[in-house]
């Protein structure tokens, strides 16, 4: 398998992909390494990630340098993206065993009834390219931490990155055998859908996503679904700062070129504040340097996948055709690398694909509202629920609005954001399941109940 820079199209390395023989080999390791480390005390696991998590800061020159050339994304958003991931393992390290700990929830004279939190086994990641290090870690450092072993499969889009995680593992003190990498493309992820893992979890699209879920089934194990999103922002009559909102929403629309799961994908405007907002946001989307992702102020590099050039060249043609107007950009950017400039419509519909379907790129609609019911009825115009943002003066007027849709996340006057203190999850063609918070730690145990009587 090639991986290919996607800023210039040059082949960078060459790996072998792992067919049946060599992942059920690799299984039956994890199996009985899994045991193992299962069997060490909860501080020496914890003990293990906390050097995992300091090799993040000392080899963070080449895990950035990595990520930008098979990810195409600019250097400071990879350095971001390795502090972010940062950020959430030591929040992870800070809860894990308040969190893991038996819990006793009846004590009386005779009676004792606790929870134990015990590892799923050897469970399987297969994860998504557009933020390797972050999606990667909701999964497998508590999936470790509770003494599970993990077959990680990266993306093809962030293989490298893959290794580099194993290789810090194995730094760590991670023995052997207990992390696994999966490497190729959907034909490997087929492959691990055939074994007997003692769960499943997944992140990426609604179509991958709903195929596994409809092939594991049948085995009656967990199967957590990270998916995509068409996120909503309305910005109400009542902001004080338009300028300001214009240039957050436009980096929650257009940070890592869009492609990001709780990207803003729609945004609605109140008819009061519609033009200012609109010229404000222009401005700020015009602004930004585009190109190489290496360069230094560069904030939209190439598009990761080549094949989504094509879908945001449909996106476009189908806008224009229904009438929407093209603000700014529009098209790819010719020379070599997948690059597509910034591109914002308005007078868009919901007849529209771009106001319909996961656009995943640089390309936003802006669309003209009268009220907040109007604003509400098109939020929720959606078959995802992933995340919902208002900006607002009033926050009982926002949080009123948000109660109603049907979203895993609402924000107050921020957008495209994730912490590890509060869970992460989808509804609708968003997913199932759990990652980060308390719940995304015991996400990756099953409980068992004692009553303990004497
Ligand atoms: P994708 O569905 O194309 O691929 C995801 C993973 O599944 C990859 O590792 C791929 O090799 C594997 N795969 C593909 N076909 C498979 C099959 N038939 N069987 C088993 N495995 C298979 O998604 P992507 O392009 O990597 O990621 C982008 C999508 O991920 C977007 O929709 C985005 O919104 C979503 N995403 C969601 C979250 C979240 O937290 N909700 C986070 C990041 C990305």
């Amino acid at each position: 398998m090639q991986i290919i820079n996607p800023a210039t199209e040059a082949i960078i390395d060459t790996v072998e992909e792992d067919g049946k023989d060599s992942l059920l080999h690799k299984f039956q390791v994890l199996t009985i390494a899994q045991k193992a480390w299962a069997a060490h005390p909860l501080s020496d696991r914890l003990a293990v990630i906390s050097r995992f998590h300091a090799l993040l800061e000392s080899e963070q020159a080449v895990l950035v340098a990595t990520l930008t050339a098979e990810a195409g994304k600019p250097l400071q958003q990879s350095v971001n993206e390795i502090n972010g991931a940062s950020t959430r393992i030591q929040w992870i390290l800070s809860h894990a065993a308040k969190y893991l700990e038996d819990e006793y929830m009846t004590d009386t004279a005779g009676m004792k009834e606790k929870i134990s939190y015990e590892p799923l086994g050897v469970i399987c990641n297969i994860s998504a390219w557009n933020y390797p290090w972050l999606v990667g870690v909701n999964v497998f450092i508590p999936a470790l931490i509770a003494g599970n072993a993990v077959m990680y499969k990266p993306s093809e889009y962030a293989t490298l990155t893959g290794f580099h995680i194993a290789r810090l593992l194995k730094m760590a003190g991670l023995p052997d055998g207990v992390f696994q990498v999966a490497i190729g493309g959907k034909g490997t992820g087929e492959n691990l859908l055939d074994m007997d893992f003692a769960g499943y979890f997944f992140t990426g699209s609604y179509q991958t996503g709903k195929h596994i879920y409809e092939r594991v089934a049948r085995k009656m194990v967990p199967c957590q679904l990270e998916l995509g999103g068409k996120d909503p922002v309305y910005v109400m009559d009542d902001v004080k700062d338009i300028k300001n909102v214009a240039a957050g929403t436009a980096d929650g629309a257009f940070y890592n070129n869009g492609q990001s799961c709780c990207a803003v994908e729609r945004i609605y405007v109140h008819e009061k504040i519609y033009d200012e907002y609109l010229n404000e946001f222009v401005k700020e989307v015009k602004s930004w340097k585009t190109g190489d992702p290496t360069e230094a102020g560069v904030y939209t590099g190439p598009l990761t996948r080549k094949e989504q050039l094509d879908e945001l060249e449909k996106q476009v043609v189908d806008a224009v055709q229904k009438g929407a107007s093209l603000l700014t950009g529009g098209k790819r950017i010719p020379g070599k690398g997948y690059y597509f400039e910034p591109t914002v419509f308005t007078n868009v519909t919901h007849e529209m694909r771009l106001m319909k379907e996961e656009s995943f790129g640089p390309i936003i609609g802006i669309m003209k509202v009268k009220n907040d019911e109007e604003a509400l009825a098109l939020m929720q115009d959606t078959p995802y629920g992933l995340t919902a943002a208002v900006y607002s003066a009033d926050r009982e007027r926002a949080a009123a609005l948000l109660q109603q849709v049907n979203s895993g996340t609402s924000y107050w006057n921020c957008c495209d954001r994730v912490s590890a203190a509060v869970p992460w999850s989808g509804r609708k063609h968003s997913g199932i399941g759990v990652t980060l918070s308390h719940q995304g730690i015991r996400a990756f145990t099953k409980t068992k109940s004692w009553h303990l009587r004497g």
